[in-house]
């Protein structure tokens, strides 16, 4: 017999193996073998199987397989096609995402943890009249079409969470199993015992952090069907289960459903094509949804559902923006952050009372723009509609999208003024400034750098939850999920910067964290409000969230400008990152891949290919980066102009990281 095996490299290509049935058994699509590679023994997934030997090169002579993984360990048929499909989407090698889907330390049972037999008691909780309907609606549509997709759109606190268990029970009623996905961050025991309590069932926390020994139990578990509920992160949409009957995703516009190394995937979008390809039904739920998620409504792909009341009666958050450019700032020659006076006094006025501010840094600053004291003005690329990265040295702007240049203007193109300032660093000193500001501050920070485990992060959260500190300073991370009773206020040290990323998603970007940076405020009997300092505080994003502008409107005009410009949701963007440790020839090679791909374009889609362009984080590792940018307009074009750029990196022997839908820059 004869197997053909991809194996866990990074090649397109799979290998022939013969295989000897009466010592091995049966082998079909999707088990695993052992097998000689080179000099080395490997573990590969079978792909085919055949009883006709493979024609090889002449001179090269067919191996044997040595040894076949206890079936336990086989990857499901519809995994298999998940990470197929996968594979080729994100353009990543099939070997290599086999085993982003198999347990830890396939073959070795690395034994079950003894764990205290317990009975979950399922506790009911009855739906509002909202929820009910959204409930009633869903069973209703997926009784006539079992692929359904709903969009459950609801505020902070309208009981989400409420409506996923409902619908969950009644999948598990028929014997079936569910997938729930929720952003990375949320993970935390708390979650378990909520989503055990409420269904009534033994549930798995599935993600990264949790040892090989306990991945590994899960993985076999929800295999054997032991399991039929999983919590998880994005690596869950692989979970193998065999009788899958839903899968929701909570925090569907969450950012971190993106795989942003390796395997680069989206935990949504395969979880999207999961559900179509077992025709189970999928829920998308979120306050803030995404533009994709939004289009596809409109599209009438999705139906769309809302919780629009509170489930508390806790007020909402007052939300109050401080203009950097008319309030009175902080001067002092050791405070480089703007900082208006008002801003201070009212978090000095929380400590004081003995409650707690988070307060929020819109990322790790490296992104530099030059901005108008006078009116917030920032340069945005024309063609990209993108603000333009600041460099300092040469004193010029430029796209890091389609790499356009200009200089620095002597005036703002606004208001005419000439008060133009290079903005985004600065922003690590926060901690020492809020120290010399406030009286009686205790900060801790929590951000990337300073959080690198889980188990660091739960110690900062816990600590801030046990009044250790009275301000928690930090980026993304702090913003969802978690529950701060004592937090009452929220400060956003300069919207600006989250407003004008580099990314043509920053609006959304924007409105997204915004809302969930608010929703940190004033969550138990405390009332709450947020500060947002910033230059700019006419955008139309900030508006929304002071409740005088349509999130309709917004939305409606977002989608029109990402169709002018052919962005996502209406094309397919790839970036193409070339690196090398030389500067001035990766500059050179990737000038000449862009040549040659346009001339291989129609004129209409020159435009689509961007760049080559200096990556905003231009030298990382020692390595240097040029990136490409492309807007595919089908996901063929996308498979076969990806192909092509392959070659030519190869060609040109410059390493090349290919991103389908980026999400960072
Ligand atoms: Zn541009
Ligand atoms: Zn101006």
């Amino acid at each position: 017999m004869y197997i053909k095996v991809a194996v866990p490299r990074p090649v397109d290509s799979f290998f022939d193996y013969e295989y000897d049935d009466s010592k091995l058994g049966v082998i079909t699509q999707g088990d695993l073998v052992e097998i000689p590679f080179g000099r080395t023994k490997l573990v590969g997934c079978v792909m085919e199987t055949s009883q006709t030997a493979p024609i090889l090169p002449p001179g090269i002579k067919i191996r044997s397989a040595t040894g076949k993984i206890d079936s336990d360990f086989s990857i499901t048929p519809d995994v298999y096609k998940l990470c197929q499909f996968g594979s080729e989407y994100y353009q990543y090698p099939i070997g290599e995402a086999f085993f982003v889907a198999t347990a830890p330390k396939v073959g070795k049972k690395l034994g079950t943890r003894k764990e205290k037999p317990s009975t979950v008691v399922r506790g009911d909780k009855t739906l509002n009249e909202e929820q009910a309907l959204a409930l009633d609606r869903m069973l209703t549509q997926i009784s006539v079409k079992q692929d359904s997709v709903f969009l459950l759109e609801g505020i902070t606190g309208s009981g989400k969470t409420e409506v996923y268990i409902d619908l969950a029970k009644t999948v598990l009623a028929r014997g079936k199993s569910v997938l729930i996905l929720v952003p990375e961050i949320a993970l935390t025991a708390q979650l378990k015992d909520r989503f055990e309590h409420a269904l009534g069932e033994k549930i798995a926390l599935w993600h990264s952090a949790l040892s090989d020994g306990l991945r590994q139990t899960q993985w076999l578990k929800v295999k054997q069907g032991e399991i039929k509920v999983v919590v998880g992160a994005r690596s869950a949409v692989f979970a193998p289960f065999h009788d899958l009957g839903l899968i929701v995703v909570d925090e569907e516009h969450d950012q971190t459903y993106k795989q942003e190394e390796r395997f680069r995937y989206h935990a949504r979008d395969l979880a999207l094509f999961r559900a179509k390809f077992l025709k189970i039904p999928t829920l998308l739920g979120s306050a803030t949804p995404s533009l994709e998620t939004l289009q596809k409504v409109r599209e009438m792909r999705y139906t769309h559902l809302t919780l629009t009341k509170r489930y508390s009666t806790r007020p909402l958050p007052e939300i109050k923006l401080i203009s950097l450019l008319e309030e009175p700032l902080i001067f002092n020659d050791q405070v480089k952050t703007p900082i208006a006076e008002k801003t201070i006094k009212l978090m000095q006025e929380t400590i004081d009372r003995g409650e707690q501010i988070i307060v929020f840094l819109n990322r790790r600053g490296f992104s530099q723009f030059i901005l108008c004291k006078d009116c917030g003005w920032i340069k945005e690329c024309k063609n990209c509609s993108i603000s333009m990265t600041h460099y300092q040295r040469k004193n010029e702007l430029r796209c890091h999208v389609c790499g356009q240049k200009t200089q620095v203007p002597d005036a703002c193109e606004s208001c005419h003024s000439h008060e133009l300032e290079g903005m985004g660093s600065g922003t690590e000193s926060l901690e020492d400034e809020l120290k010399l500001l406030l009286t009686g501050a205790k900060i801790l920070r929590l951000d990337r750098d300073q959080v690198t485990s889980q188990k660091r992060l739960e110690e900062v959260l816990t600590s801030f939850r046990d009044l250790e500190a009275n301000i928690l300073v930090g980026t993304q991370m702090l913003v969802k999920g978690h529950d701060f009773p004592k937090v009452t206020c929220v400060v956003v040290m300069m919207a600006d910067m989250l407003l004008k990323w580099p990314d043509f998603r920053s609006s959304e970007r924007a409105l997204q964290t915004l809302v969930q940076v608010s929703g940190r405020a004033g969550r138990a009997e405390l009332p709450g409000q947020v500060l947002i300092q910033g230059y700019d505080l006419e955008h139309p994003v900030l508006k929304i969230l002071k409740g005088e502008a349509s999130h309709d409107g917004f939305i409606q005009e977002e989608l029109e400008l990402r169709q002018h410009l052919h962005y996502p949701p209406f094309s397919r963007f790839v970036r193409y990152r070339f690196e090398d440790q030389d500067a001035h020839v990766l500059n050179k090679k990737t000038e000449k891949i862009a040549k040659l791909l346009r001339s291989g374009l129609k004129e209409e889609g020159e435009a689509r290919l961007m760049g080559p362009s200096e990556a905003l984080l231009f030298r990382a590792n020692h390595q240097y980066r040029f990136d490409l940018y492309f807007k595919a307009q089908s996901v063929q074009e996308l498979f076969s102009f990806s192909q092509r750029v392959k070659k030519m990196a190869l060609a040109e022997e410059i390493d090349l990281i290919i991103d389908v839908d980026p999400y960072s820059s």
